[in-house]
């Protein structure tokens, strides 16, 4: 079975694929991910996507402290 879930860097509704920190990354956002360099015009926006996922459990973290 397989969950369709919002993918926290295309707010697309996707396939559960790659689940980080309680958010999905599909296929897709993974591959552009993983194929794109610093040179890429979409790296800076894969890069914000990602702080934007990391962002909250790093607040839980702390505050557990
Ligand atoms: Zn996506």
């Amino acid at each position: 079975m397989t969950r369709i879930v919002q993918c926290a860097i295309c707010s697309g509704p996707k396939k559960e694929n790659l689940m980080l920190l309680g958010r999905n990354i599909c296929k897709d956002c993974e591959k552009g991910l993983v194929q794109s360099s610093v040179d890429d015009w979409c790296y800076p926006m894969y890069l914000e996507k990602m702080k934007e996922i990391v962002k909250p459990a790093d607040i839980k973290e702390t505050s557990l402290r």
